[in-house]
């Protein structure tokens, strides 16, 4: 087997390059709904910090690649309710 490096393949959503980054590119943040989780990266191409949101499968492979996550689960105030 190879162990070939695993990149990630993200498009950006200011200037719509679409480049493969290293795992170490990109940061996971795990909220409680799906709304409040994404992963940012910076693109190589203009320099904007991206966030997207990530679905359960990006999730789990972002995180089974060793991508940095914060879990944002403590602390999180729900939303106020009128
Ligand atoms: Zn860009």
């Amino acid at each position: 087997m190879t162990e070939a490096p695993i990149r990630f393949r993200a498009s950006c959503t200011e200037c719509r390059a679409t480049t493969e980054l290293d795992v170490e590119a990109f940061r996971l943040t795990v909220g409680r709904s799906r709304e409040r989780t994404f992963y940012t990266f910076t693109c190589p191409d203009c320099g904007t910090t991206v966030r997207r949101t990530a679905g359960e499968r990006i999730v789990e492979a972002l995180t089974g690649a060793g991508v940095r996550t914060m879990r944002l689960h403590l602390g999180e105030q729900p939303p106020a309710v009128p």
